[in-house]
């Protein structure tokens, strides 16, 4: 049984996209907790940051890097982040990158 991000790559679920290449999707979330809130996604299975190659992993830094240029929010600031495993609050178990910006964001307490 694949994952929304999964259905979301073989295009079963829309999504508003904003990138894309060969390997990497970005598309709006769709519960947006910043003025802009950006999910980036490996089109391969890749279950969390755990799994993830650093060869993969740099390619993956290249594509947030155009994502924020395309968002316009580069140069103003934003947060990277992503949730592994149940401690981290990690929904769907296929490796994302959040991406938090349009706003000065806070840094609230988290436990
Ligand atoms: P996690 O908690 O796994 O780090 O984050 C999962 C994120 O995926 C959440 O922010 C959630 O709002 C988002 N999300 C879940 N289902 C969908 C969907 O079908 N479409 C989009 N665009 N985002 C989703």
């Amino acid at each position: 049984m694949s994952n929304v991000f999964e259905k979301i790559v073989a295009g079963e679920i829309p999504c508003q996209k904003v990138l894309e290449n060969a390997q990497f999707l970005a598309f709006h979330d769709i519960n947006p907790v910043a003025p802009v809130h950006v999910l980036v996604i490996p089109k391969v299975c890749v279950k969390d940051f755990n799994a993830v190659s650093p060869e993969l992993m740099a390619q993956m830094s290249g594509f947030i890097l155009e994502v924020v240029e395309v968002l316009g929010i580069k140069e103003s600031g934003y947060r990277l982040i992503t949730n592994v495993g149940g401690d981290g609050g990690q929904e769907v178990p296929h490796l994302h990158f959040h991406i938090l910006g349009g706003a000065k964001l806070a840094w609230p307490k988290l436990s």
